[in-house]
């Protein structure tokens, strides 16, 4: 059950935030300023004793639980033994361990190999490092509304500027942005969106010079858009008729996320590269880079790496949570969580925006086009005790990420607050 105590945020939070402000950098935002103590599944329990509903898991990052025992269990064994070598300098078994399972997990049946880094826009950036390398083109091709992150290229790769990218360029140049079909604002059917997007590219940037295109299967920051059916599988094909990599970002929809272990297998489609991060590690900081065999063993040696990539520690939780993930059957619980929230939440929107999402990578995006409406809901939430997150390239789309192991009483329990903010948030 979650408990409020206090008004959100409480006393304590609210002296940790003014303390805050004399010591970290005002850039760092944070969507609601409580402090947390501790977290029990599906709760956060701040320092003011207040327990909250997680319907956000961190950014999708903490489905597996928070704490997790396994993941735990095997951070603890792990730090007792070593914390770091560097894999550059001697290797060590957790590493290979976490790319076989990564080979093995990511879609496609072909010889695979991968490679571990600290994040997800690092994963992004070495994933078009590789295909630049691999077919000797400069081109990137990338989405509308698409994020990658916050690096120098992956600002370059994301769509939005503000708060992203605003007056941090000049950025990375080759990257080429296209239309993406977002089904609820195009009302275009898969393979049309797909033309409009592929008469583009040949158009302004031409096919053939195109190193690779990077794609969210659903996009995440953007607004939760899942392109209409057949504009993925399009999209593949015309990458293999002409020698361009299909790079499949499944850093925020992978590992169960979406109710298969991969977004893209929805619809059957096998990317050459797969970049993961966030579910991957329970918390801990690892990203990957998974692709055929040829692709990842074409660059030199040496020449992908970094001092903490595929940390042992991080290897360590990513195991525990992959453990985690299967034994507890975690794809099975997103659909559930899918089967529980959507019809929910379409009662309440009604026709004042699109309920949409897949497993639990749920989202509702209102109408108009401006952020009120989001804010006030995600406000509302808030106030009384429940984490949501808003997102979308219009700040008009709140989105639900709920930890995959959420009890039913606490998930259902946030779903009534989330229906009543909703029905007075559209005003009714
Ligand atoms: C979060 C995210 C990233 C960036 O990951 P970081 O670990 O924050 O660098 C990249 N791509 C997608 C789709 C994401 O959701």
């Amino acid at each position: 059950m979650s408990r409020l105590l206090t008004q959100i945020p409480g006393p304590r939070s609210q002296e940790l935030t003014a303390r805050r402000k004399g010591a970290v950098a005002a850039g760092v935002g944070s969507t609601l300023p409580v402090y947390i103590d501790h977290a029990e599944d599906g709760l956060l329990v701040d320092v003011d004793g207040n327990r909250l509903i997680d319907l956000g898991s961190g950014i999708a990052v903490t489905g597996v639980g928070n704490p997790a025992p396994r993941v735990a269990a095997g951070v603890h064994e792990q730090i007792d033994r070593f914390s770091h070598t560097c894999f550059m300098v001697t290797p060590y078994e957790g590493y290979v361990e976490v790319c076989e399972r990564l080979n093995a997990l990511t879609p496609g049946t072909h010889e695979k190999r991968s490679v571990l880094f600290n994040s997800g826009a690092e994963a992004v950036e070495n994933a078009v490092k590789i295909a630049r390398h691999v077919t000797g083109r400069a081109a990137v091709v990338v989405f509308d509304h698409a994020y990658h992150g916050r690096t120098n290229l992956t600002m370059a790769l994301t769509a939005k500027a503000m708060p992203y990218k605003h007056r941090f360029g000049p950025f990375a140049p080759e990257v080429y942005r296209v239309p993406m079909s977002y089904p609820f604002r195009d009302g275009l059917g898969g393979p049309e969106a797909a033309a409009r997007a592929f008469d583009v590219i040949e158009k302004q940037v031409g096919a053939s010079d195109v190193a690779c295109v990077v794609i969210e299967p659903v996009q995440g920051e953007g607004g939760f858009i899942a392109p209409a059916p057949g504009f993925l599988p399009a999209l593949s094909a015309w990458c293999r008729e002409r020698g361009v990599l299909l790079v499949a970002d499944e850093i925020q929809t992978g590992f169960c996320r979406t109710g298969t272990w991969f977004a893209c297998e929805h619809e059957g489609v096998v990317p050459d590269l797969v970049t993961t991060a966030k579910g991957m590690a329970g918390g801990l900081p690892l990203a990957g880079v998974t692709g055929r065999a040829e692709v990842l063993d074409a660059v030199h040696p040496g020449g992908l790496g970094g001092t903490y990539g595929g940390n042992p520690v991080a290897c360590a939780a990513a195991l525990g949570a992959i453990d985690t993930m299967t034994e507890l059957d975690l794809n099975a619980a997103a659909r559930r969580i899918e089967a529980f929230v959507l019809p929910r939440l379409r009662a309440a929107v009604g026709a004042d925006g699109d309920v949409r999402g897949r497993g639990a990578m749920l989202a509702v995006e209102f109408a108009a086009q401006t952020p009120e409406v989001a804010a006030r809901v995600a406000a509302a939430c808030h106030a009384s005790g429940v984490v949501v997150l808003t997102c979308g390239t219009y700040g008009n789309v709140l989105r639900l990420l709920p930890p995959l192991v959420i009890p039913d009483d606490l998930l259902a329990e946030g779903v009534a607050v989330l229906e009543k903010a909703i029905t007075e948030g559209v005003g009714r």
